[in-house]
């Protein structure tokens, strides 16, 4: 039987979490857990699998609180998906006008850019290059740069299609005015094998002293303020 008694020994079993009870009403209770996630839930979920809903804390399996939070951790990753995309789409103009200083240092390459969902049919999905790999696929394969209405250059950042058909949509940024971009003309395999080429190169490469995209930005803001600042001196 499983042990889901209050765990009191030094060394929590790792397939075991706490999950308090905060709030409890005949309908509800407000279950929070470890990370501060929480969310209401009918006591009968709980007292089915013989747990004490008068105690504050609850100690069960994880898989448990993983399928009691299900719904709040999968909006949680999503939020923190769209957060990361748009920090990556604002300052596509700002990460490539610093190109030659982030690929000069590995922990500036290395960067990975997290929050994206795209990739071909078949292929396999591109969601985990660092940002290193990207200025180089914009750099070395003119395919992957579209050109906006007003003119601008428009590095590609996201596609979906079949290799087989060639069949795609695709969407660019622009540097230029900022519009995002949707196109679907024109060979798609052009686009996507530069992806698969330079992905297959950086995979292997250890991501261990990597900064973050967010510090990355935050940096190369205050070094773009402190050439324009030293500038306007001159
Ligand atoms: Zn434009």
């Amino acid at each position: 039987m499983l042990n889901l008694k209050q765990n009191k020994s030094k060394n929590p079993n790792p397939l075991f979490t706490d999950v308090s009870i905060t709030k409890r009403t005949k309908d509800g209770l407000t279950l929070v857990n470890k990370t501060g996630l929480s969310r209401e839930i009918h006591p009968s979920v709980l007292t089915d699998k013989g747990l004490d809903i008068l105690l504050d804390k609850v100690h069960v399996p994880v898989a448990w609180m993983e399928d009691w939070f299900a719904k709040t951790l999968a909006e949680t990753k999503q939020a923190e998906d769209n957060r990361n995309k748009s920090l990556f789409y604002k300052n596509i103009a700002l990460l490539i006008a610093n190109k030659e200083f982030i690929l000069s240092d590995r922990k500036y390459f290395m960067t990975p850019v997290t929050g994206l969902n795209f990739g071909v049919y078949r292929v396999g999905n591109f969601n985990d290059m660092p940002i290193g790999a990207w200025l180089e696929i914009w750099s070395f394969y003119p395919a992957t740069i579209d050109t906006c209405a007003c003119g601008g250059i428009a590095p590609i950042v996201s596609f979906g299609g079949s290799a087989l058909s060639g069949a795609h949509s695709r969407t660019a940024i622009c540097l230029q005015c900022g519009k995002t971009i949707k196109n679907s003309s024109g060979k798609f395999s052009t686009i996507w094998k530069p992806f698969a080429e330079v992905q297959k190169k950086y995979r292997k490469f250890p991501e261990r002293d990597a900064v973050s995209l967010e510090k990355l930005i935050l940096l190369l803001k205050s070094k773009t303020e402190m050439l324009n600042s030293q500038s306007d001196k001159e």
